[in-house]
């Protein structure tokens, strides 16, 4: 019997170092963040390493700041940290919400930023927030930066547009718009993830909602969203809007929940959010 190597462990304490390596490992070397992810993957087998870039050292990654309104992460800040941020939980409380309704305590000190929009999990909490909120995610290699919505991040199941040769190493919250909400549906007691997450915000008089954990991606509707421009949101209004998203998305069966059961679920929890927005 041979005995499997240990994998290559790189461990940078910079930036430039850790991009550096990026560069001239890529995907041959599997980048590490909180591990709660790639750590279920290796345990069932599915994901067995033959390096890791580890970024748990890399300083001021794990930074959260506010500057000129906009609300700054790194991609190494935890979610707890998130969570319990005053800076976050004052300016962007739904934001501190979504970050801290995730899984439980072990995993949320655990589980980062940046773990969680790079993993594209379909089931997250977080992603659907940061689209609704507008957030812009920074990309960085050798080569330069480049900055992308979240829509335009994650791709599809369990698949983004990171290159092999980019980290992503920051996310940008624009200032908090006059009213935010979500809301966490869970189809089982026993279950962490979400059935139905549904952010939804309400700035100057405009409405956006992204359903999250129903489909391959974070679900917008810019068309539906846009019947409640400058308009009162009376229940008729509420209905028409949850309605249509229910009717648009195209959801995806799961332990959690049939592709019936989540559109009934979106019909009821898009009117609640926006229930929450109306007065
Ligand atoms: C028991 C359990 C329950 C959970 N429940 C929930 C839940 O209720 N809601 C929810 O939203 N999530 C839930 N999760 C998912 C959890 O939030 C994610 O596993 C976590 O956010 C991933 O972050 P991480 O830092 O641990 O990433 P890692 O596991 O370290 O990495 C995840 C992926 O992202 C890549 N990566 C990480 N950071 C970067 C970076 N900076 N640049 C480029 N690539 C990067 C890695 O290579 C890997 O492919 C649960 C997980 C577990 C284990």
């Amino acid at each position: 019997m041979t005995a499997e190597a240990e994998p290559t462990w790189l461990a940078p304490s910079s930036l430039e170092e850790a991009l550096a390596l990026r560069d001239e490992h890529g995907d041959e070397a599997t980048v590490l963040a909180g591990g709660t992810f790639l750590g279920i993957l290796m345990n069932q087998g599915f994901l067995s390493p033959a390096a890791f870039l580890s970024l748990g050292r890399v300083a001021g990654l794990g930074t959260i700041e506010t500057a000129g309104g906009w609300l700054r992460l790194g991609a190494m800040a935890t979610h707890t940290a998130v969570a319990r941020s005053e800076a976050v939980r004052t300016g962007w409380p739904a934001l501190a919400r979504a970050f801290g309704l995730v899984a439980s305590p072990r995993i949320r000190n655990q589980a980062t930023v940046g773990g969680v929009l790079a993993d594209a999990d379909y089931a997250s909490d977080p992603p659907a927030m940061l689209a609704a909120l507008g957030a812009q995610v920074v990309l960085r290699s050798v080569r330069g930066e480049r900055t992308v919505t979240v829509g335009e991040l994650i791709l599809g199941y369990y698949e983004t547009c990171i290159e092999p040769d980019e980290l992503l190493v920051e996310v940008v919250v624009p200032p908090a718009p006059e009213r935010a909400v979500y809301r966490k549906f869970r189809a089982r007691s026993t279950e962490d993830r979400p059935c139905v997450a549904v952010a939804a915000t309400r700035d100057d008089g405009r409405v956006r909602v992204v359903v999250g954990a129903v489909a391959e991606v974070p679900q917008h509707f810019p068309d539906v969203c846009g019947l409640a421009d400058g308009q009162p949101l009376e229940p008729a209004l509420r209905e028409e809007i949850a309605r249509r998203y229910a009717e648009r998305v195209e959801p995806m069966e799961d332990a959690r929940g049939s592709a019936a059961y989540r559109r009934r679920v979106t019909a009821v929890e898009v009117r609640r959010a926006l229930e929450e927005l109306a007065p």
